[in-house]
């Protein structure tokens, strides 16, 4: 899907679409791939020790993710049909960094580096913005995870 405009995310989720071109983030991602280039910077962050991983994430892929029930964080209504903002952590390209896993915040979309990178850019949007809930930003995995109470949900509930 490449809306025209605005793209009312949550429209488009309850449609059923799975990926969505956002014309301006779009340009935004590449522009800021455009200026790593120039300036010589490398675009893909070193693999996490002992694997071959590149961690990138899909931003034409509309996330809507379904916070079960029957789990004790009660937060899951922080939880919103996003599209990732960019590929990498921004903060980290900012500050010259390397992360080692992407996470994707839930309520923004803001895509930060996990706990394990020095920057922990996930956490310290989280403690900016107040928003709880972040998902894995890795290929295949569907785990989230909440801030305010340390919950791990293994995957998003199933559509109903
Ligand atoms: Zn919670
Ligand atoms: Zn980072
Ligand atoms: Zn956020």
């Amino acid at each position: 899907m490449r809306p025209r405009g605005h793209a009312d995310l949550a429209d488009l989720a309850e449609a059923g679409v799975d990926h969505v071109i956002d014309a301006s983030l779009a340009t935004q991602w590449r522009l800021c791939q455009a200026v790593l280039d120039l300036l010589g910077l490398p675009r893909v962050a070193v693999p996490a020790p002992g694997t071959t991983d590149t961690t990138w994430v899909d931003t034409t892929r509309l996330i809507r993710y379904r916070w079960p029930d029957d789990t004790d964080c009660p937060h899951g209504a922080a939880a919103e049909p996003v599209l990732p903002i960019s590929g990498g952590c921004l903060d980290c390209l900012r500050e010259g960094l390397q992360w080692v896993h992407l996470r994707v915040c839930l309520t923004c979309g803001t895509v930060g580096c996990c706990d394990s990178s020095p920057g922990r850019h996930s956490r310290a949007h989280h403690e900016h913005t107040d928003h709880p809930l972040v998902t894995s930003g890795e290929p295949g995995e569907t785990w989230a995870y909440c801030f305010l109470d340390g919950t791990t949900v293994a995957a998003p509930a199933p559509a109903t």
